[in-house]
This record gives structure tokens, sequence and C-alpha cells, in this order.
């Protein structure tokens, strides 16, 4: 792999290379300083497969959650969860981010923002969300319509496909394959 990531870059590699499902998380995460357990895992386990050092891990996390609670709290309640990820804690797994059939069948809950858009986000909105983000009409077009029929992750790579201006010989099976083609070609 070799591939590193740092804090920094977060904000804009969410905006140009991630897939759907973790700007969504990035974007929560921006707004509310805060993501619930669900989001932690998925997007924790995600940032540490792209890159992401456990050092840099806590800074970041640190870094929004303390916009909204004091230090203490978050070294007590969430610092564990992030070394957690990382297999520092607990049973000392390695933790491998989830795929995106694992996303797909996630349970979701009010106030949760995990899961994957193309399966969980109402039409309207996410026509309007493609829209924001300059997708052309054609492509939007058939990204719902693959939606409808409940293709979600060629909708992923139909996404990807016209967000980058090329193709994709394989679909998108793991939001950080999604990642790994982007920055192969933004980098
Ligand atoms: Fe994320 Fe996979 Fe859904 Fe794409 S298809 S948004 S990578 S879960």
């Amino acid at each position: 792999d070799g591939v590193h990531i740092t804090p920094d870059m977060i904000d804009e590699l969410a905006t140009k290379s991630f897939p759907l499902c973790m700007r969504q998380l990035n974007d929560t995460l921006r707004t509310t300083h805060h993501l619930r357990h669900g989001g932690r895992l998925t997007y924790g386990l995600f940032l540490k497969a792209a890159g992401l050092s456990l050092e840099d891990a806590l800074y970041f996390w640190r870094s929004h959650f303390t916009k909204n609670m004091d230090i203490d709290k978050f070294e007590k309640q969430y610092a564990y969860n992030v070394r957690y990820n990382y297999g520092k804690e607990g049973k000392r797994t390695d933790y491998t981010p989830y795929s995106c059939m694992k996303i797909i069948m996630m349970s979701i809950g009010p106030g949760d923002a995990h899961g994957c858009p193309f399966k969980i986000t109402d039409h309207t909105i996410l026509r309007q969300r493609l829209t924001s983000f300059n997708v052309s009409q054609q492509a939007i077009n058939e990204i719902m319509d693959l939606v409808s029929k409940n293709h979600y992750q060629v909708a992923c790579q139909r996404y990807w496909e016209a967000t980058h201006n090329s193709t994709l010989d394989a679909g998108i099976n793991h939001p950080n394959q999604y990642f790994e083609e982007s920055f192969k070609i933004l980098n």
C-alpha cells in the first residue's frame, strides 16, 4: 500500500476522493463535532486503512470532539475507542475496515450518519446532494436509476466515474478500494 494520510488532508480528500458514505461521516463530524458508535467504527477503520496513523487518529478525533466536550471526557470515553480500532485495547485485534456489503447491511438508528447513502438517503435529497457536488444531470439520472433498482454499488461506481472523468474496470465493493482508485488518479 504505502499511502499515508494526515489529519490536515482529510477534509479535502473527503470532498475529492472519499466515497459518499465516508464523505457523509466527515461532514457530520465537522458540523456536529460528534459521531455515534457505528459511525465512529465505520469511519475510524476506514481512515486507519487509508493510512492514518494511530497518533494522527487520536489528534483528529480529539480536535473534533473537544469542540463540544472537555478533553477529560474525550480521553475517558472516546480515546479508548480510537486505540481499540488500532488493536491497542481490548482483544487487541487488528480490525479490518468494513466492506460495502457490511455497510449496506448495517442497521441505522435515529441520529446515525453511517450506512450506504445510495441505499438509505431519501431520493430527492440524494439528487439534490449530487447536484450540489456538480455531478452532471445525465450522470445523476443514471445513478438514480441504479439506486431505484437497488444496485447501490454500481451506482457508487457510476458516481466515482462521473466525478473522476474516468472509468473503472471493476465495481466498487469496498470504500477503501474507492479511495485508493481515486488517490491513484488524483495524486
Ligand atoms: Fe460506501 Fe460502498 Fe455505498 Fe459506495 S457503495 S457509498 S463505498 S458503502
